[in-house]
C-alpha cells in the first residue's frame, strides 16, 4: 500500500501476455511476501465455506488470517502534502514449513470461485505494473511470468492492465479511510476480530 496513482511501466504500455500455470508456486513461501485481505474478501470466503455469524467469522479469522502492519500513503483533498500512515490489516496466516496458504491443496486452490482480490488480480498489482524490475524478481518464482518474459500467454492490453491495478489501488483507499475514520482501530472495522487474536499476532 503505497501509491497515489497508477503508474504504468514503459514494458507494459503495449500490453502484456500472461497465462497462469496453475502451479500453486505463488500460493507458497510467503517469506517475502503477503496475502492481504479486505472485508469483501473474507465475507466471500465464509460465504463460499458455509459460514455464518459472528462466531463463525471469528473462528475463520483465529484459523486463517493474521493481522498485519502496514503503510499507506495518503494526502488529503484540502491538504498541500500527504504522509504515510502507519496501521493494521488483515491478510492469510500461513501454515507449513514451507508457509503455504491454508487453501493450497495438492497444488490446488481450494478456493478458487472465491479467493481473495489479491490473488484474483496477479499479476496486475501496483508494485508489478509499475516496476520491469519486479516482474523479473517475482518471475524467479513465477513460471507464468517466466514465459510471459518471452513473449508467451494471453494477451491482456495497457487499459486492461490499468483497471486491475486501480481496482487494487481503490480497495486499499477505501480500507484506509474507514480506518481513519475509526481512529485506527482495527477491532471497530472488524467485529469479528477478537482482542486476543490481536494481541496474539502482534
Ligand atoms: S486463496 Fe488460493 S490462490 Fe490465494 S493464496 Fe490461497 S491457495 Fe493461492
Ligand atoms: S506462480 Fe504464477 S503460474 Fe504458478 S500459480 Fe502462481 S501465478 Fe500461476
Amino acid at each position: 500500500m503505497t501509491s497515489t496513482e497508477i503508474k504504468i511501466s514503459k514494458n507494459l504500455e503495449n500490453g502484456i501476455k500472461f497465462s497462469c500455470q496453475m502451479c500453486g508456486d505463488c500460493c507458497r513461501g510467503f517469506k517475502e511476501g503477503e496475502v492481504y485481505l479486505y472485508k469483501d474478501d473474507i465475507l466471500r470466503l465464509a460465504e463460499y465455506l458455509h459460514i455464518t455469524g459472528l462466531k463463525g467469522l471469528r473462528n475463520f479469522t483465529n484459523k486463517y488470517v493474521k493481522v498485519i502492519n502496514d503503510s499507506f500513503f495518503w494526502k488529503d483533498p484540502k491538504s498541500q502534502s500527504g504522509k504515510t500512515y502507519r496501521f493494521k490489516t488483515l491478510g492469510f496466516a500461513f501454515t507449513g514449513t514451507d508457509e503455504h496458504c491454508h487453501f493450497l491443496k495438492n497444488n490446488k486452490c481450494t478456493v478458487h470461485e472465491a479467493r481473495p482480490f489479491q490473488c484474483r488480480c496477479f499479476p496486475f498489482w501496483q508494485m508489478m505494473v509499475k516496476s520491469k524490475k519486479n516482474v523479473i524478481a517475482y518471475a524467479k518464482k513465477c513460471p507464468g511470468l517466466r514465459e510471459s518474459l518471452k513473449g508467451n500467454g494471453k494477451y491482456y492490453s495497457r487499459e486492461e492492465i490499468e483497471k486491475w491495478a486501480k481496482a487494487e489501488y481503490s480497495i486499499e483507499e477505501k480500507y484506509f479511510l474507514e480506518m481513519k475514520k475509526n481512529n485506527f482501530n482495527i477491532l471497530k472495522v472488524y467485529p469479528f476480530l477478537s482482542e486476543e487474536k490481536l494481541q496474539e499476532d502482534n
